[in-house]
């Protein structure tokens, strides 16, 4: 079965790479006219990249952490592909909804407008929410503490350095339109946080 678990998160991980590909590919075409901390947020998306993508390379691939294996039951199996599937398509939703807005950095582009629908109707982050689901989904099917532990710390490297410059940003740029729109939402789980 952990062999069947490592081929559903490298599906996974191609069906993730294909949205942002296609996404990333669409907003270049609107110039950056604003970017915050380059070289910072370089190094904070390096140490994201490497939990969500290098370790667990490691593991699928190598022998190398066996050490820090536990065993997989069905139960977290298809917990785990729930997770995936669900953070799968908030991350796609949030890509077309944010759509020429989006960066993987903080930058504000020459023609950014402010998203308030779709899947942000709800909460401010759903990228962001759907990278911890896919935290969620890493620690479940990939049975290894380290492998599971990195995409956590992947979560947390990507959003509590940035969370609140982000939010900076965008009320610098929309004023009291963003102060309107975080009254009546929330950061990552609508209603809760
Ligand atoms: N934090 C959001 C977006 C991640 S992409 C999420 O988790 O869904 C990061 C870029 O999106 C930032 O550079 C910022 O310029 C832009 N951004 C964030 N929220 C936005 C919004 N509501 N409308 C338009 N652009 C937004």
């Amino acid at each position: 079965m952990v062999g069947l678990s490592k081929i559903v998160w490298v599906a996974f991980i191609l069906a993730w790479g294909a949205i942002r590909f296609r996404y990333v590919h669409r907003a270049r075409r609107n110039r950056k006219i604003e970017e915050h901390d380059r070289g910072y947020e370089l190094a904070l998306l390096t140490l994201t990249f490497l939990g969500y993508l290098g370790v667990p390379i490691l593991y699928v691939t190598t022998r190398l952490l066996s050490f820090a294996d536990y065993p997989l039951h069905t139960v977290m199996f298809v917990a785990g592909i729930l997770a995936n599937a669900g953070g799968l398509w908030l991350f796609w939703r949030s890509h077309a909804d944010l759509g020429r807005n989006f960066s993987a950095k903080l930058v504000i582009r020459e023609q950014h407008d402010l998203v308030t629908t779709g899947v942000y109707r709800f909460i401010r982050h759903p990228m962001y929410a759907s990278f911890l689901l896919w935290s969620l989904g890493q620690l479940l099917l990939l049975p290894n503490w380290v492998t599971g532990l990195a995409g956590l710390f992947g979560f947390c490297v990507l959003y509590f350095p940035r969370i609140r410059r982000e939010e900076q940003l965008m009320l610098g740029r929309f004023g009291d339109v963003y102060r309107e729109y975080m009254s009546h939402t929330k950061r990552l789980v609508p209603y809760v946080h």
